[in-house]
């Protein structure tokens, strides 16, 4: 049969045509998910980008957003001059300037403001890969109006997290994809973490392993969910801590885990109208103390071979009265304020789905669990002949993040994690280091009053983590001392 005319005609075309002379790797910011690219160039000319199949993250994986980078370099709408406003504001009216003459007014206005009062300087960034150096010059300038776009979009998200489990999702770290059996994704449709995550869909498609995406409309990755499961938008809370009051319910959690690396054990003070209710019980040297079984006595929670009682009504060396903290939680969760049915009212999803994906998740983790016969010591230096995996896990975000009760919801759903004893195990959620840090990071907010002195830098970041009210960015009357009223 002969070749449709315009089709092939010309048996010379080439169709692998050499695009460049030189090629330069870098990686891709179209996004924050920065994949691994090769790009082209002709003539000092980007001519095409190309995933770089040699890079860890996307492994040659490219979108359609990364392939118009190209367009970062030669969009007509791009700016390649400082522009000077020289009508009135709002009028629209610029002129172009050389960088000289922009460097020079902003060392002169922004030299009058460092000199007098350096908060005068609200310098506030959008999404870009320069952070940690646009923090640093506002240090250094000595302002504590500080942020970058996170404030607005998952930084609830991310501190909920590292005040809960010492990391979140995204570049936090990610599912085992290769082992998880059982992935829940929570209001997500498309993600920072965009090429890994459909990679790593990929990989659970192929495996068949069982995919749920909790969203209120299905679109982006939820196409292709095993299942969609539709809510009420910003009451994944309320699912999830419903799900959490099955497990506690069914005695589907992992005790050995939370005492090896949980505060749940820890007592906690019961002590009414006293301003010690509440907190955990310590001894002279500010351990914490939990009840040894085994030795029928308090001791410090953080001894290696601690036989912790975790529930239980007990007697302090003071004498005053304490409960191990996981009392407190499965009295509050095992409460009809989280049962499935009342949980159904509030988020739209049925109570016998609520069960059955508890009931999932449960069967997964503990009638499925993966064990390597890998010996290894933990945190206290105790050996463990094989490393035990609950291969369930689960990825948040901007759905979770853009509520009111995003910072709260993301807690939720890493306690939801640790009940199940699946962060940093084969085949849940794993840390990519420097994660997990330190609950909550060490790093506090600077900016208070008496810390801000003309000509100088602050002591440290604008940006941290309060661990206390004296931590607070507040003056003597409790005003907030920053310009976006963040304390
Ligand atoms: S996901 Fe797409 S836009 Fe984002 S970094 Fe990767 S290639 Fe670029």
């Amino acid at each position: 049969m002969s070749e449709p005319a315009g089709r092939n005609a010309d048996p010379e075309v080439e169709t692998s045509p050499v695009v460049g002379d030189e090629v330069a790797y870098t990686t891709c910011y179209m996004c924050a998910c920065r994949c691994g690219i090769k790009v082209y160039l002709k003539d000092g000319r980007v001519r095409y980008i190309q995933g770089n199949p040699n890079h860890p993250i996307n492994r040659g994986v490219l979108c359609a957003k990364g392939s118009s980078g190209i367009m970062t370099q030669y969009s007509p709408a791009r700016l390649t001059k400082p522009l000077k406003r020289v009508g009135e504001r709002g009028k629209s009216e610029f002129v172009e300037i050389e960088w000289d003459e922009a460097l020079e007014l902003a060392t002169e206005w922004l030299g009058g403001i460092r000199r007098t009062d350096p908060r005068k300087l609200a310098f506030f960034t959008g999404r870009d890969q320069s952070q940690s150096l646009t923090g640093w010059w506002a240090s250094q300038f000595g302002t504590p109006n500080y942020a970058a776009h996170g404030g607005f979009c998952s930084v609830n998200m991310a501190a909920g997290g590292l005040y809960s489990v010492g990391g979140s999702f995204w570049e936090f770290g990610e599912p085992d994809w290769n082992l998880t059996k059982y992935f829940v994704m929570f209001g997500v449709t498309e993600d920072h973490d965009s090429n890994p995550i459909k990679t790593g869909l990929g990989k659970l498609k192929t495996r068949g392993a069982k995919f749920v995406s909790i969203n209120p409309v299905r679109t982006g990755y939820s196409a292709i969910a095993d299942e969609w499961v539709g809510i009420r938008p910003g009451t994944d809370g309320m699912l999830v801590l419903a799900i959490v009051h099955e497990l506690l319910r069914a005695g589907k959690v992992d005790m050995d885990y939370l005492v090896r690396y949980t505060n749940l054990p820890w007592l906690v003070i019961q002590a009414p109208d006293t301003a010690e209710d509440g907190l955990f019980a310590r001894d002279e040297a500010g351990n914490p103390l939990a009840w040894d079984g085994e030795r029928q006595a308090c001791v410090s929670a953080l001894l290696p071979d601690v036989k912790p009682a975790m529930v239980g009504d007990f007697t302090l060396p003071d004498g005053r009265r304490a409960v191990p903290a996981f009392q407190l939680m499965a009295e509050k969760y095992l409460s009809p304020d989280y049962s499935p049915e009342r949980a159904a009212r509030i988020t739209g999803v049925p109570a016998d789905t609520i069960r059955r994906l508890a009931a999932e998740l449960a069967h997964v983790a503990f009638e499925e669990e993966i064990t390597l016969n890998v010996p290894w010591t933990d945190w206290a230096g105790r050996q463990h002949d094989v490393m035990i995996g609950r291969p369930v896990s689960m990825h948040a975000m901007r759905g979770i993040s853009a509520h009111s009760n995003g910072f709260h919801t993301c807690r939720a759903i890493h306690t939801l994690q640790v009940l199940l004893g699946s962060i940093e195990v084969p085949g849940g959620f794993r840390y990519k280091p420097p994660f997990p840090k330190p609950v909550p990071p060490a790093q506090k907010p600077r900016g208070k009053l008496g810390e801000v002195r003309p000509g100088e830098p602050l002591g440290g970041p604008p940006l941290g983590f309060p661990m206390g009210p004296e931590d607070l960015l507040v003056d003597e009357r409790n005003r907030p001392l920053r310009i976006d009223k963040a304390v």
